[in-house]
């Protein structure tokens, strides 16, 4: 079986055909700076040269359009007919409270993903679109919708209500709903595969750290916390993004240095994070590199970096009565020693003890402790491929 994964962001789209059964993508690809004059595609089909060109990309539509033409390429594409493609599976960022699980795309979906796109108008109408031209380029071929929220549906009303007045959440959806479920699902499974343990009976805290980062504790398989909440702002620090802060610092900022909704909008998403403590970068290779050369300002993103997933940690080791396993992934989680030393080197009290080789050429098992310590590559696009699978076996 043959799956289309398609990714469409709020400037990129990207997309592989995936073989769920198998671990590596048969082709993949992503057109970036769509909409800009600098669009350009880059496409990889197993086994061969990567392939880079600069196109004209006005739109979303065209986007796809050439992610699909791009696969049926007679020089550099992976399939000659478009009958090699059995199913697509779509990334869907918001679902609300409709949807607790991945589903076949139909007219009722659309329109809940549709009435999603008040809580993410920066990347649902971009979701949709890409399944509007899947359903218009692939006629027939059953589309399947996989969401960010969904993995955290079954979160308890403590962990999701904020302490507002009741009716932002009964009247307004106002609550914690929780992002990156995807990955969250697939390395809580996969660590348990690690572990040759049942996934029902392990208490694990997964930490998806790369330009977005969030934590989630998950208990028997179910995330009941997670640290984004009405949006991806919430939570850890990330590349741009502040994680928490007291909500008071937004008013303060409109109140008495006159900043407007899009201007916080900006502070908050754009400039904020590792770029805005270090003032280097948000790309945590370069502010390691300059913390290590003596810049104070990269070594306090660093540190407040580690901080705030420290103290993830020990909340969620408390919400779940302990912890089984920590699980790292994501480009920082994945890639970076240091940064899993600085966090482990503070969680002795939970039986957390790295294992310094180990750590140092990122091993899947890092831990020498009771608790395991586990480095697990997400695969968001594969996790997409295999629930459109097990849904299309389900109907
Ligand atoms: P995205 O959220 O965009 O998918 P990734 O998961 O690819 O991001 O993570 C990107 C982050 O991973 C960047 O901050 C990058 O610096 C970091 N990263 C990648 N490799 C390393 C490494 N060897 N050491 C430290 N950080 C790394």
């Amino acid at each position: 079986m043959n799956v289309l994964v398609l990714n469409c962001g709020s400037s990129s789209v990207k997309f592989q055909l995936v073989n769920p059964a198998g671990k590596r993508a048969l082709a993949k690809g992503i057109i970036e700076e769509i909409g800009s004059h600098n669009a350009f595609l880059t496409c990889q089909v197993n086994g061969r040269d990567e392939i880079k060109k600069a196109l004209e990309v006005p739109d979303h539509d065209a986007a796809i359009r050439l992610a699909h033409s791009t696969l049926l390429h007679p020089e550099y594409g992976v399939i000659s007919d478009p009958s090699e493609i059995d199913a697509v599976g779509h990334r869907v960022v918001h679902a609300g409270e409709e949807l607790t699980d991945s589903v076949l795309v139909t007219d009722d979906v659309i329109e809940i993903i549709r009435s999603c796109i008040k809580f993410a108008p920066l990347h649902n109408p971009h979701n949709l679109c890409g399944i509007e031209m899947a359903m218009e380029l692939l006629p027939g071929i059953p589309q399947v919708a996989v969401f960010d929220t969904a993995f955290h549906q079954q979160m308890p009303p403590e962990a999701y209500m904020y302490a507002l007045p009741l009716t932002a959440y009964t009247e307004l959806g106002i609550r914690r709903y929780g992002f990156h479920g995807t990955s969250h699902g697939f390395v809580a499974a996969a660590a348990a595969k690690e572990l040759d343990r049942p996934l029902e009976e392990l208490r694990m805290i997964t930490c998806h750290l790369g330009n977005g980062a969030s934590a989630a504790a998950v208990k028997g398989g179910i995330s009941v916390e997670t640290s984004m909440g009405f949006t991806p702002l919430e939570g850890l620090v990330m590349g741009t993004r502040s994680g928490d802060i007291d909500p008071a610092v937004v008013l303060y900022l409109i109140e008495h240095e006159g900043l407007g909704s899009d201007e916080v909008n900006t502070l908050l998403n754009k400039q904020s994070g590792l770029l805005g403590l270090s003032g280097v970068s948000n790309d945590m290779r370069e502010i390691l590199t300059q913390a290590e050369q003596g810049n104070e300002d990269a070594a306090l993103a660093v540190d407040v970096f580690c901080h705030r997933i420290l103290k993830y940690v020990g909340s969620y080791a408390a919400v779940m009565g302990g912890l089984d396993a920590l699980v790292f992934t994501g480009g920082i989680g994945e890639n970076s020693p240091r940064i899993r030393e600085k966090v482990c080197a503070r969680l002795a009290f939970l039986g957390i003890t790295l294992s310094e080789a180990e750590n140092q050429r990122n091993a899947t098992s890092i831990g020498s402790g009771p608790t395991a310590v586990l480095v697990i590559n997400t695969n968001e696009e594969l996790a997409i491929a295999q629930d459109t699978r097990r849904i299309l076996r389900e109907i």
